[in-house]
């Protein structure tokens, strides 16, 4: 029995979520689940007061809308509220799944393998870098 599952989540891609949710159900029937969304910094030009900086959202509200889209994707998971945790943090996606999943001592991470209609065969770069750093068993999803 896994202990402590980790999910990243891709929150602009629910098709994604579609193909997660009963591979979660089934391997995470006792586990603690750790659902996480990575917010990818902010491109370097902008950091550096180039053009259009002004119009990026600030910082805080994006974690709060991410926050929330989270939230309702969490929801379409059969999970009880006590087993589920949620994150969002902000950097580099493949940097923060492999750092969080060592924090909460992750013994498996569930992850699509890229997003939908990219390619039949191909690992996208995220799930990739998972896959070959992670110190526990990962779970690619098709
Ligand atoms: P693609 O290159 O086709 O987008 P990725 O490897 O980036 O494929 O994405 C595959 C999976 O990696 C996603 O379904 C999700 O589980 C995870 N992932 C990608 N980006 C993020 C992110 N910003 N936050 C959390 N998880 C992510």
């Amino acid at each position: 029995m896994y202990r402590s599952v980790l999910v990243p989540i891709d929150i602009s891609e629910a098709d994604l979520t579609r193909q997660l949710i009963p591979q979660v159900q089934i391997h995470a029937k006792t586990a603690k689940v750790h659902f996480l969304s990575v917010i990818p910094s902010v491109p370097f030009y902008a950091s550096l007061g180039l053009a259009y900086s002004g119009e990026l959202p600030d910082k805080n509200g994006l974690q709060t809308k991410a926050s929330q889209k989270l939230d309702e994707i969490v929801k379409q998971f059969d999970i009880p509220e006590g087993r589920i945790e949620k994150h969002v943090v902000y950097g580099p996606p493949k940097d923060q799944i492999l750092k969080l999943a060592d924090a909460v001592s992750a013994d498996l991470v569930i992850i699509a393998s890229h997003r939908p209609g990219i390619s039949t065969y191909l690992l996208g770069s995220t799930a990739a870098a998972v896959v070959r750093h992670a110190h526990c068993p990962v779970l690619v999803v098709r």
